[in-house]
């Protein structure tokens, strides 16, 4: 099998579960607790949360928020920042190539009364921090413009736009769960006051977040219980999952630049013998602002998920953009907002790398796919307007 699917999910690297396996076991206690077995789950939490704050240079442990997922941190970013700060002002600004779990938060605001202001993108999908500057009035109180697009890779100029949000004391999350890992990660380089990150996107496990919350910036709670994180997300603490969490982002950092080049050395075989070797294919997104390990393609003439199902029939695992999207009807925003033409965005694939793949596994690929394309093709009408349908 050859993954590339890594920016749906990754495998767990073994020393993170190696790390995670007492905490499921011997030290199973709740790290709420006073008498001995709790102080050592909770030291192990602080520990990790330690770790989780050098990794991306906050200043302070305190500032690293554990959560379920990415999406929680998200949810929790937004939805908190923006109901502490309503009484200051109820508009919002994101972008339109945000993924789901931050998108979904906005359309809920807005129900609620907030405005919100989707900024457009360019061809790339970069956001233009000029027209960042042009949406601001003196009700807006939040931006969030991710820092690496799932579906394109495209990266977004996070330093400039946050730049722009202080001068005006706005608040400025970024969702950072597809650049973790797979880029550096500097809190104070990107000047930004909350970013949402997710263990599974790093080789670490499923089902775990963090969100960093810079000093002084205090979201309202959206989990309401025992008070646990200080208050932000009630619940008992996933302890082996933080563990693991912790563990996978210093080890996937590790020699991190040496591992990025050797990834975006990956990509670039991958794109350019796809556009070498196959006709009528272009990439989405930018081709140098770009992840490391993303290579997205539009197919003409085909359907994205007809060619997922003929590379899986090759032993090649892919996604015919973000994997929840799947099923969505008129296709992906991300593309759509690019304003790619739909006879382009319903051929669209996404092959994502990890550290794992090799060079070899790259020219498989190539080949299995070109093989795929023109099958697909071949059997595909050559009309205009909608390619037909499967029975
Ligand atoms: C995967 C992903 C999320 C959601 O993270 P989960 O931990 O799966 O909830 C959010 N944003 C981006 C950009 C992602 O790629």
């Amino acid at each position: 099998m050859i993954y590339l699917d890594h920016a749906a999910t990754t495998a767990c690297a073994p020393e993170a579960v190696q790390a995670m396996l007492p905490y499921f076991t011997e030290l199973f206690g709740n790290p709420s607790n006073i008498y001995g077995l709790s102080l050592k789950a909770r030291k192990a939490v602080n520990q990790a949360r330690s770790e989780v704050a050098k990794a991306i240079n906050a200043k302070l442990a305190a500032e690293i928020t554990f959560t379920a997922s990415g999406s929680e941190a998200d949810n929790l970013a937004i939805i908190g920042i923006a109901k502490s700060r309503s009484e200051i002002g109820r508009h919002l600004i994101t972008s339109r190539v945000e993924h789901h779990a931050v998108l979904n938060c906005f359309h809920m605001l807005e129900r609620e009364g907030f405005k919100v202001t989707y900024l457009p993108v360019s061809k790339e999908g970069r956001v233009d921090p000029d027209s960042v500057a042009q949406a601001i009035t003196k009700e807006t109180t939040l931006i969030s413009v991710m820092m690496a697009n799932n579906e394109i890779g495209t990266l977004q100029p996070i330093a400039a736009i946050a730049e722009i949000a202080k001068k005006h004391g706005i608040y400025m999350h970024t969702d950072a769960v597809q650049a973790a890992g797979a880029m550096h990660i500097d809190v104070q380089e990107l000047g930004v006051d909350a970013l949402s990150i997710s263990a599974h996107k790093f080789y670490g496990p499923k089902g775990v977040g963090a969100l960093y919350l810079r000093q002084g910036c205090h979201p309202t709670p959206i989990i309401l219980g025992g008070g646990q994180e200080k208050g932000l997300r009630s619940g008992t603490e996933n302890v082996p999952g933080i563990i693991g969490l912790a563990r996978a982002l210093a080890l996937v950092n590790e020699n991190g630049e040496a591992k990025r080049r050797c990834l975006t050395e990956l990509r670039e075989q991958l794109i350019e013998g796809v556009l070498a070797r196959i006709p009528d294919v272009i990439v989405t997104g930018s081709r140098t602002e770009r992840l490391p390990g993303m290579a997205s393609f539009a197919v003409k003439g085909i359907e994205g998920e007809s060619l997922v199902i003929q590379l899986d029939r090759r032993g090649i695992c892919a996604s015919a953009g973000a994997a929840c999207n799947t099923g969505q009807s008129g296709g992906s925003h991300v593309l759509n907002a690019l304003g790619l033409p739909v006879s382009l965005t319903r051929g669209s694939l996404r092959l994502s790398l990890g550290y794992e793949n090799t060079a070899e596994e790259i020219e498989q690929t190539i080949s299995a796919l070109a093989e795929a394309i023109e099958l697909l093709r071949s059997v595909i009408p050559r009309r205009h307007g909608a390619g037909r349908k499967k029975a």
